[in-house]
């Protein structure tokens, strides 16, 4: 299970969740990531700039379906 606050890292204009922090090489959504430009925090950046299925696949989109 995925914390609350995961490590989010942002490739291209899009935050992805890692699961190791910068070490990651894939998202959680299943992306390659490279040329990584930041990393942050979750919360820091805010649900609404992460990857969708990032959010999916951490379990952290409850309630936001529309
Ligand atoms: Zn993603």
């Amino acid at each position: 299970m995925i914390e609350e606050n995961p490590v989010v890292m942002l490739c291209g204009v899009m935050w992805h969740v890692v699961e190791s922090g910068r070490a990651s090489t894939v998202a959680l959504c299943g992306r390659v990531l490279r040329d990584c430009r930041a990393h942050s925090r979750l919360k820091t950046v805010g649900r609404g700039n992460v990857c969708l299925g990032c959010l999916r696949a951490a379990g952290l989109d409850v309630g936001d379906e529309t």
